[in-house]
This record gives C-alpha cells, structure tokens and sequence, in this order.
C-alpha cells in the first residue's frame, strides 16, 4: 500500500482536496478525525489529560473543554509538549491500525501537523497542498469568523510556505478556483495507482 501523506498549512484546502480523493474512491485516514475521536466523553486519552491538565478541562458533561486546553498548550511549551507525549503515539497508533484493515493501491493520510511532527518517515510521498499565505488568510477568515490577527498568529507558529513545499513530493496548487483542483487530483490520482502497481515510491 502506497501511503500518500496530505498535509498543508491552515485552511490550504487540505479537506476540499481529500473530499476530491474521497469521490475517487480512495480511503482518507484523517489525524484530525482520530484526534477527536480520542478525546471523546469517556475516552482513556481523556483521562489522561485530565490527570495531566486538571479536571478543568473536562467540561459537565464529559466533554473535552478545547478552549481552555488550547490555551493552556499554547500558553506554555512544556504543557504543549505534554500535550503531544500523550496525543501523538495514540494518534500514530490509530492511523496504522486504520491502514492495516485497508485493500486499496493506496491511501491518504491527512497530517495537518505532518512536516511540524518530524514523522515525514511513516509516509511514502508527501503531498502538500499549497497556495499563497494571503489566499490562506481569506479563506480562513470566512469560514472561521476570527480575527486577521488571530488567523496570521496561527499560520505564524506552523511550518513556513517554503518549508513545505521543500519537503514536497508532490503539489497540489489551490491558490485558484476549485474546478481546477479536480483535475490535480484526478491526475495524481493516476501517478499514484501508477506507483503502486510498479512498486516505486
Ligand atoms: P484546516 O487546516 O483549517 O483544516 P483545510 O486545509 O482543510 O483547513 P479547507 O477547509 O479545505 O482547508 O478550505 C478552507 C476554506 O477555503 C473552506 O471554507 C473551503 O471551502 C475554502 N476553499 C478551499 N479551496 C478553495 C478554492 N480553491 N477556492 C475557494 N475556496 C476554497
């Protein structure tokens, strides 16, 4: 199975571009989606948390109280690094998991943190999905209704444009519209089954 790592800075267009994989037929293993999944009521990462956190963070009923979390993480490097001993291995752990239970030439792994996590090794090819900071900026903006100063304080502690793009297999340029973005896809796509028959990666 060849493991195609998707990542992208924030509001890139990671998941439109997975949607496209997806209508393709092709399983996505989303790190954000288990990452959820994990910190469910009831859940032992849960509990962990809250034992490393505070039972603040556990919100009346038994869910995981994000803001505060966040702003704890965000606050301080140790209780982010914290944070990460306990997410990261349970994440990884999942995503294999997920991939060992699939039949398909290959698959996507949606990584948003992929190039920030040093785990560029689990994946055969990384595909980033680019497009200019400012474009980033006014997509995220729209949909999350924050602050320009809120979505550029986030883009500013993730990977540099540059960064990504050096480490990059493979680019998908969502900078324009989204009827373009579909033939990208379908033309990787294509690369892809390609390299999995063959053997390549
Ligand atoms: P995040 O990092 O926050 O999870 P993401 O990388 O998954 O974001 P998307 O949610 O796919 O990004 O896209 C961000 C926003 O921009 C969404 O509202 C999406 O509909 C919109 N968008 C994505 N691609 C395009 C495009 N080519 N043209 C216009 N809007 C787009």
């Amino acid at each position: 199975m060849l493991r195609v790592g998707l990542t992208g800075g924030i509001g890139s267009g990671k998941s439109t571009v997975c949607d496209l994989f997806a209508e393709l037929g092709m399983p996505i293993v989303d790190a954000d989606v288990i990452a959820r999944q994990l910190v469910a009521p009831g859940q032992p990462a849960l509990t962990k948390l809250a034992e490393v956190f505070g039972l603040s963070i556990i919100e009346q009923d038994g869910s995981l109280n994000r803001a505060l979390l966040r702003q704890l993480a965000f606050s301080d490097l140790l209780n982010k690094q914290k944070l990460d001993a306990i997410m990261h291995p349970l994440i990884y752990a999942e995503i294999e998991t997920q991939i060992a239970n699939l039949q398909t030439a290959y698959c996507i792994m949606a990584i948003p943190l992929l190039l920030e996590t040093q785990k560029k090794h689990a994946v055969d090819r990384v595909l980033v999905v680019d497009c200019p900071p400012f474009i980033q900026l006014k997509r995220v903006i729209a949909r999350d209704n924050v602050s320009t100063e809120q979505a550029e304080a986030i883009i500013a502690l993730q990977a540099a444009r540059e960064t990504r793009l050096a480490a990059a297999d493979d680019v998908i340029d969502n900078s324009a519209s989204q009827t373009g973005l579909a033939e990208q896809v379908k033309s990787l796509h294509n690369s892809y089954l390609l390299l999995a028959t063959s053997g390549i990666t």
